[in-house]
């Protein structure tokens, strides 16, 4: 009883009328038959179909039912350059022809791979001088992992395993990644499996842990919980120290001003390696190239993916410090690690293409000078809403948080009853007014396309305040 999947889709329409070639009853109900999805419960699709998303340009998307959405989250924080990027797809299509895949093991390479490496060098800080290549963030960290332990070895201290990372943080997937991560709900889900020697410290999240305390108090209390794990475990045992500048999938927690320079102060005095997992930040979501360039750390391991093609060809990898690699190098011999799409040439060619656009259009300059202020200024507005304690932005992703009752203090409102889920009901306004928009507990975040106008920040606050606004009449 197989459905023919091609038998579904009619022949080839024009991309406006895009939608009017999918049947979405037939294509949920496949979906729902065949395909688990990432973070779903697949058994719901059963109930509600997914929603089905056909085209997109610019910062919007559109569904099989011809619904246009306003893209607040650049799909997965990716789309940085848009959607629609028809140079992205001519140099696809060229390499494609020219080249479509070739492998980089056992001293072999090709030109995009090779152009990329040195233009990634280019942009990012100065002692970053060699890239390893891989097919996603989640491998991107795999890579760092092997990276620290082969580093570490190398210097004769093997004893240096011990990875401190943060609670809420998001390095992906696979085990090394999820390990890595400090999601509960996923490590609750892989009993036993996770990766021996990873520890976890809280997060910078003022809203959750700053009562009593100015911010600027509250960001070297939150630092010294690793100078306190790292004389916990043992100073000489800690090999590094992994976060994301802004946590995102976390809730976008925006660190306090004294957090970074505090924690770069830390790693130094105890010799321990730093990773930045720009897998968000990177590529201009902060108005800088990297968020490390925004907070003014100096990282010993960089992992970049999404941004570095703006999600049009899968790509990840780390940027690899000189007192990483200079060791590595000097001395490591076969570093037996890589994937086989590690530089794949067409992605490579996507990347360049993408970061060509980034720059040409200087959307970096935009978002730092022009777009981003408007944002945090509009956004900002949202802060005399009945429902906001808080709505804050850091560059081009922005957080806020529904409370139950506004207090005279940040750290005096009412919450909500977790079971109400009302960041769900939130988030269902979203949809269903045509902005898409996340929720993480009470927590709202968007991180728009980089290419976002300062007219499409008034179309985005203004559908934000209307679903607020019908969130609070639901509650009433
Ligand atoms: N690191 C961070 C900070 C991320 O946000 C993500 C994905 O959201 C990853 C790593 C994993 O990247 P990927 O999904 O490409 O494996």
């Amino acid at each position: 009883n197989k459905t023919d999947p091609v038998a579904i889709v009619a022949p080839a329409a024009r991309p406006a009328d895009a939608h009017k070639k999918v049947d979405t009853k037939a294509i949920q109900a496949l979906d729902a038959k065949h395909y688990m999805h990432a973070f779903t419960d697949t058994k719901s699709l059963g109930q509600v179909g997914a929603r089905v998303i056909v085209k997109g340009q610019g910062i919007y998307i559109w569904d099989s039912e011809g619904k246009r959405l306003l893209d607040g989250m650049s799909g997965l924080w990716c789309m940085n350059v848009g959607y629609g990027r028809t140079t992205i797809a001519d140099a696809v299509h060229a390499q494609m022809q020219e080249l479509p895949y070739y492998n980089s093991f056992f001293q072999t390479t090709n030109v995009p791979a090779v152009q990329l490496a040195a233009k990634l060098v280019e942009i990012s800080p100065a002692h970053f001088n060699h890239v390893f290549f891989a097919g996603s963030g989640s491998e991107g960290n795999d890579t760092n992992l092997r990276l620290i332990r082969r580093y570490w070895d190398l210097k004769g201290a093997k004893e240096r395993n011990i990875i401190i990372s943060r609670e809420n943080a998001y390095h992906g997937s696979t085990i090394a990644g999820a390990s890595l991560g400090g999601m509960s709900g996923m490590h609750d889900q892989q009993i036993g499996v996770t990766i021996p020697n990873i520890v976890h410290i809280g997060q910078p999240y003022y809203v959750e842990g700053g009562k009593g305390k100015t911010p600027e108090e509250f960001g070297l209390v939150a630092a010294g919980w690793l100078e306190q794990k790292i004389l916990e475990v043992g100073a000489e045992r800690v090999a590094a120290f992994i976060a994301e500048p802004v946590q995102g999938a976390g809730g976008v927690i925006i660190p306090p001003s004294t957090y970074w320079p505090e924690i770069q102060r830390i790693c130094d005095k105890y010799g321990i390696l730093l990773v930045a997992d720009e897998v968000i930040c990177g590529f201009g979501r902060l108005g800088t190239w990297f968020g490390s360039d925004y907070f003014g750390i100096k990282p010993d391991l960089i992992t970049f993916a999404k941004g570095v093609t703006s999600g049009y060809i899968p790509m990840g990898g780390v940027l690899v410090g000189d007192r990483v690699a200079d060791v590595l190098i000097e001395h490591g011999g076969d570093f037996n690690h890589g994937f086989t799409y590690s530089g794949h040439p067409v992605a490579a060619a996507a990347a360049l293409e993408n970061i060509r656009i980034i720059q040409e259009e200087k959307l970096i300059e935009k978002v730092h000078n022009e777009t981003g202020p408007y944002l945090a200024k509009k956004f900002g507005e949202l802060n005399d809403h009945p429902l906001v304690s808080i709505a804050e932005t850091c560059g081009f992703v922005a957080g806020l948080n529904l409370v139950k009752k506004k207090g005279p203090t940040l750290h005096e409102c009412e919450a909500f009853d977790s079971s109400l889920e009302v960041g769900m009901i939130c988030r269902g306004h979203m949809f269903g007014n045509g902005m898409i928009m996340r929720a993480v507990g009470d927590r709202m975040i968007i991180a728009p396309p980089l290419v976002t106008t300062v007219e499409q920040i008034d179309e985005m606050v203004g559908l934000i305040r209307f679903c607020l606004d019908a969130t609070l009449e639901d509650l009433k």
